[in-house]
């Protein structure tokens, strides 16, 4: 393939990757992947991203609070996750959002974390990485008020009409291997712009077909690429060069000739 992959999204800073990152990241490189950003989800995790990052020419970095970890949040810690924003390879704010699937924490606790990191990530300028389980209308609310929405809504599950008000607004949307065995989020894919789309794992959960049930990993995101491909009648070659230009237009610190 002429036009690399990029997994947007594995959690290469968690078990079983962090004891022994390099034949994943072999396996993802044999499978055309070039870069892979790997999101903290507290502090502990954004510094192991990017200490990731500084070993490994392919991966990157993201550092942000996810819902589930807010009420755990050190009172400085947007002072803490600037830090990590000075770093090269720290591409984006993430993952931050409002998860109401799981009930982590009261809503408006999680709203003022998402809201502050928002605000952070727009006062950066960088990208936010945002992870949304059932909880739409918070997360547009905050983004509304903060008036930023350079994004990736990850791991998307909502409804087609959803994705396509975040794409009007300027957020761009990835899918992980879910599409590789659900027929309603295929659906949504397919009437969605392939332009305005991205592709990842979020490893280690979430394996495609035929791995589902094992350990997810950043070469399987070579499935998720082919399933774009026949969602949309293209070639894998398509996905690459499109949802790879989004990913470098978007995280827009990455590159993937390191
Ligand atoms: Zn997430
Ligand atoms: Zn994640």
């Amino acid at each position: 393939m002429q036009n690399p992959l990029i997994d947007t999204h594995a959690h290469l800073n968690f078990s079983p990757f962090i004891e022994n990152p390099e034949p994943y990241l072999e396996r993802a490189y044999n499978n055309g992947i070039r870069a892979v950003i790997v999101p903290g989800v507290d502090i502990a995790s954004s510094e192991k991203a990017v200490r990731l990052a500084d070993r490994f020419p392919m991966v990157y970095a993201a550092a942000g609070l996810h819902p589930e970890d807010s009420p755990r949040a050190p009172d400085d810690y947007l002072k803490q996750l600037e830090a990590f924003y000075q770093h090269d390879k720290c591409v984006a704010v993430g993952e931050i959002g409002v998860d109401f699937y799981r009930d982590y924490a009261p809503p408006d606790v999680q709203e003022r974390f998402f809201y502050e990191q928002a605000e952070l990530a727009k006062s950066l300028e960088l990208p936010m990485i945002i992870h949304n389980r059932q909880a739409d209308n918070a997360i547009l609310s905050v983004l509304d008020r903060v008036g930023y929405y350079t994004g990736q809504c990850h791991c998307f599950t909502g409804k087609a009409p959803f994705a396509q008000t975040c794409i009007d607004k300027g957020l761009l949307i990835s899918f992980t291997g879910i599409v590789t065995f659900s027929n309603e989020i295929a659906a949504t894919v397919s009437a969605l712009p392939l332009q305005s789309l991205m592709i990842e794992t979020d490893s280690p959960f979430m394996a495609p077909v035929p791995w589902r049930g094992k350990t997810n990993e950043p070469s399987f995101v070579v499935k998720v690429a082919e399933t774009y491909a026949q969602l949309f009648n293209v070639t894998l070659e398509d996905v690459a060069r499109i949802s790879t230009g989004n990913a470098l237009n978007l995280f827009h610190k990455l590159k993937t000739d390191g």
